[in-house]
């Protein structure tokens, strides 16, 4: 995944060879999109704490991979945290009422791995401060607020904008549903994937493109949603994590300065290494509905689907 970018903590790939070249051009469209997004906070220094592994033997979505700089974000420790105070670490302006804002902790989500970003508000004596963009940049979080005023060690309440981040988690653990009953049933891999509000994406690596076919496997994954299984979500030391069958895989596309690895665990059914947030439950997606599939060639079967409200 050499885009000619430098990548902190992420420039070796000891077999690069795994990484397809779909994944290289997703990220170099990512990074342009952070960038594009944010050029004052990273410059040249892209954010790659979440790295693709599409196109390793087994499918996968995105990888955190911590950085050394950073506390683990609130939102990978719980998911459910709509609520934080923090500190004002910096404000950059970025334009007319464009400040980004760095935190000392944060449960907003930053646009990565197929996941939109949160918005939401920072809150300090009564005055509110909107969030309409959370990216990563240099190995932080930061946070687009469109009015001037927060500075250096204000302390503000962040508010997270709990509706739509609950649509993105369930549309989150619906793609590991998904995507592991295509992979059980076919031998798919993932090639690509983009969560939405209205509906989300996932492409496949698929031998046969039918119609029906698909149809079937997506009730298939609404039998394994009315399971109401389990959802956890943990950190392992990378020695620990290894020893997860399918999971040793990632060994081969890991930075080897990467000490631990956060898990994503449908009890029984399916374990990744994820960055992303989730609900505690399948039950909570409700129901899966296969909206539609397009064909862009054996590599990229995209599949669209959406949630019963
Ligand atoms: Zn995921």
């Amino acid at each position: 995944m050499n885009s000619g970018v430098e990548q902190p903590g992420v420039t070796a790939f000891p077999d690069a060879t795994l990484v397809t070249k779909a994944v290289d051009q997703k990220v170099r469209r990512l990074q342009t999109a952070r960038w594009a997004h944010n050029p004052e906070v990273g410059g040249s220094k892209a954010e790659a704490d979440t790295i693709c592994s599409f196109g390793s033997s087994t499918p996968r979505y995105s990888l955190s991979v911590r950085g050394d700089e950073m506390e683990k974000p609130l939102y990978m420790e719980d998911s459910y945290l709509r609520e934080f105070e923090a500190r004002v670490v910096s404000v950059t302006k970025g334009g007319e009422n464009k400040f980004f804002v760095v935190l000392d902790r944060t449960a907003f989500y930053p646009n990565s791995g197929g996941q939109p970003h949160d918005t939401g508000k920072f809150l300090k004596d009564g005055v509110e401060y909107p969030v309409v963009y959370a990216g990563k940049f240099s190995g932080k979080i930061s946070h687009e607020v469109s009015k001037e005023g927060l500075k250096e060690g204000d302390v503000v309440k962040g508010i997270i904008d709990w509706e739509r981040r609950y649509v993105l988690m369930r549309m989150h653990t619906a793609a590991h549903v998904i995507s592991e009953v295509f992979h059980k049933e076919t031998g798919a891999l993932i090639t690509g994937n983009q969560l939405g509000l209205e509906h989300s994406r996932i492409d496949f690596s698929l031998e046969k493109f039918d119609r029906e076919k698909i149809s079937e496997l997506f009730e298939k994954a609404n039998e394994i949603v009315k399971k109401d299984l389990k959802v956890r979500s943990y950190f392992l030391p990378r020695e620990e994590a290894m020893k997860i069958e399918n999971i040793t895989k990632l060994a081969n596309v890991l930075p080897p300065n990467v000490k631990e690895l956060r898990i994503v665990e449908i009890e029984g059914f399916d374990i990744q290494a994820d960055g992303g947030t989730h609900v505690r439950s399948t039950k909570e997606i409700g129901e899966v509905k296969f909206l539609k599939a397009e064909n862009k060639g054996k590599n990229n079967r995209r599949v669209y689907y959406t949630l019963s409200s």
